[in-house]
C-alpha cells in the first residue's frame, strides 16, 4: 500500500539541512504563496529576483512534501503532453509560440543551478524511445520539431541496433537522444531554490497550513496560529489542495504515479543499463520513465495503464514491469517504493492564471505529471503576470480548462474512462 509518508529516494539522500518554523503570529506582506513545492518557491524566486522581495510562503507540511519530492526528477522538453489538445483555445500561432517558449525549461533549470550553486545532482542525457514504427515515425516528428527551435543541444534518431549506444534494453527499437534534457534530484533543487529564495529576504514557514482565505484589496490568509495579509495571493497546491479553493478544486482530478529505488549498482551495470548515465521514457500514453542516479541507482517509475488503482504491493509491481526492460536485473534488490498524486486536467495542460472577479488571487496547477520541467517555465511566465502581466502570460492564461464533473464520487471511473480513451487515440497519434 502507499503512504505519503514512506521514505523516498529524495528523503533518503537529501542535502539541505533546511527547516522553517510554523507561523506563530499576524504578519503582512506583500505576496503569500500557499503551497511549498516547485510552483510556489518557483514563482516566489522569480518574483524575488525582480526585487519583490516581502514574500510569505506557507507550506502545510515541509518543503517537498508534494509531487515535488516524490517525482523521477526526470528533465524533458516540453509542457503539457500533447499540444493538439489546446490547439482550440490558442490557435495554430498560440500552439507555435507555446512550443517555442517550452524549450525553455532545462535552460531556466541549468542557469538557477549555476547562478545559485544548488547541489542537486543535475545530469546531462535524455532520451524517448519508441516500441514499433508508428513509434519510430512520432519520434522521427519530434527530432524535426525539436531541431527547429534548439540548435544548441545534440538531438538524434536512432533505429535498430544503434539505440543499444544509449540505453540497454532489447525493448526498444527507434530512439530520439535530446542531450539538452536529463535529470535532477528534485528535492535537492527545491531546497536549493528555497535558500536562495530567503537569501532574498522572503519567509517560508512549514506545518504552517492555510485554513481560510479572505479574498479582498489586502487578502487575509489564516493558518492555525496566525494570518498573513497581503496583495496577492498565489495558489500552488497542485494534487494536495484538497478543496480548499472551490474553483480550483473542480478543475484538476488525481492519478497516481510510483516509483521504485534499486540497490547501488555495479558501474559495467550501470554501463550497460544506461551508457550516457541519462533519463528515459517511452512515448506512450501512459509511460515507463527512469533514470539513474548518482550513487548508481535504478530509479524506475510508472502508472497503472487502463484501471485506475493503488498496487497493493508496490515493489513487485513496478519491478514486474522494470524486469520488461531489463530482465538482466532480476537479481537485483529493490530498496525503496513509493508513489503520490498528481493534479491532472483534462486537457493535460498546466492551468495558471487569476481566480474569476479576483484579479490579485493568482493559481497555478494540473501539470498532469509532467512538473519538473514545466514548473520552471510556467512559474516565470505566472511571475511576469503577477507584475507587470507579458504577452506569454495573457497566451498560456488563455487555455481554457474544464471543470471535471464528478470527481469526487467517480475518480476511479472517471480516470479508467479517460485513461482507456487516452490509450486508444495513441494509435491514431502515433503514440501506441
Ligand atoms: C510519483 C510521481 C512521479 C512524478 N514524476 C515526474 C517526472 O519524472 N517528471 C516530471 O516532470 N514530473 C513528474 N511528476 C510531477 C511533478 O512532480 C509535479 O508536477 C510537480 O512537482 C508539482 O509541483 P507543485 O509545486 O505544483 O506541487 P507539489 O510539489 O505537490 O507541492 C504542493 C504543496 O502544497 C502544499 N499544500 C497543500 N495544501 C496546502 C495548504 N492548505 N497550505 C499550505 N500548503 C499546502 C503541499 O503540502 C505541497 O507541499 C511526478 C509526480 C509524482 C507524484
Amino acid at each position: 500500500m502507499i503512504t505519503l509518508e514512506s521514505p523516498t529516494y529524495y528523503s533518503a539522500t537529501r542535502k539541505y539541512n533546511l527547516s522553517f518554523p510554523t507561523l506563530e503570529n499576524d504578519i503582512e506582506a506583500d505576496v503569500v504563496v500557499i503551497g511549498g513545492g516547485f510552483s510556489g518557491i518557483n514563482t516566489a524566486l522569480e518574483l524575488a529576483e525582480q526585487g519583490v522581495t516581502n514574500i510569505v510562503v506557507l507550506e502545510a507540511r515541509y518543503l517537498g512534501y508534494g509531487g515535488t519530492g516524490r517525482n523521477g526528477g526526470q528533465i524533458m522538453a516540453g509542457i503539457g503532453h500533447d499540444l493538439e489538445k489546446i490547439r482550440s483555445s490558442v490557435g495554430d500561432q498560440g500552439v507555435r509560440k507555446i512550443f517555442e517558449i517550452s524549450e525553455l525549461g532545462a535552460g531556466i533549470i541549468k542557469a538557477r543551478i549555476a547562478r545559485y550553486a544548488i547541489d542537486a545532482d543535475f545530469c546531462q542525457g535524455y532520451s524517448y524511445l519508441g516500441f514499433n514504427s508508428r513509434q519510430a515515425h512520432t519520434l522521427r516528428q519530434w527530432e524535426t520539431q525539436f531541431k527547429a527551435t534548439n540548435a544548441r543541444d545534440e538531438i538524434r534518431f536512432l533505429a535498430g541496433s544503434e539505440v543499444r549506444q544509449i540505453i540497454g534494453s532489447n525493448a526498444y527499437s527507434s530512439a530520439l537522444l535530446h542531450m539538452g534534457g536529463g535529470h535532477v534530484h528534485s528535492l535537492n533543487l527545491l531546497l536549493g531554490e528555497a535558500q536562495a529564495l530567503v537569501g532574498h529576504g522572503a519567509r517560508i514557514f512549514e506545518h504552517s497550513p492555510a485554513l481560510e482565505v479572505t479574498y479582498g484589496e489586502r487578502i487575509k490568509v489564516r493558518t492555525g496560529r496566525g494570518s498573513v495579509r497581503a496583495s496577492k495571493l498565489l495558489w500552488a497546491c497542485d494534487s494536495f489542495l484538497n478543496k480548499l479553493e472551490p474553483e480550483l478544486h473542480a478543475r484538476t482530478i488525481n492519478t497516481y504515479a510510483f516509483q521504485l529505488m534499486t540497490e547501488p549498482l555495479t558501474d559495467e551495470l550501470i554501463e550497460r543499463i544506461s551508457p550516457i548515465r541519462g533519463a528515459y521514457s517511452d512515448i506512450r500514453p501512459v509511460i515507463d520513465y527512469y533514470r539513474v542516479t548518482r550513487e548508481n541507482r535504478l530509479l524506475f517509475g510508472a502508472a497503472t495503464p487502463f484501471v485506475e488503482h493503488i498496487p497493493r504491493d508496490l515493489k513487485a509491481w513496478n519491478r514486474a514491469l522494470m524486469l520488461k526492460i531489463f530482465p538482466y536485473l532480476k537479481d537485483v534488490r529493490i530498496d525503496l517504493a513509493w508513489g503520490g498524486p498528481m493534479a491532472t486536467s483534462a486537457n493535460l495542460f498546466p492551468q495558471l492564471g487569476t481566480l474569476s472577479g479576483r484579479p490579485n488571487a493568482f493559481y497555478v496547477q494540473g501539470y498532469s505529471g509532467f512538473g519538473v520541467t514545466p514548473s520552471h517555465i510556467i512559474c516565470k511566465i505566472l511571475a511576469e503576470g503577477m507584475l507587470e502581466g507579458s504577452r506569454r502570460y495573457d497566451l498560456v492564461s488563455s487555455v481554457k480548462h474544464a471543470r471535471i464533473f464528478g470527481k469526487d464520487h467517480l475518480r476511479p471511473l472517471l480516470l479508467t474512462a479517460g485513461k482507456t480513451v487516452h490509450q486508444l487515440s495513441g494509435y491514431f497519434n502515433g503514440r501506441r
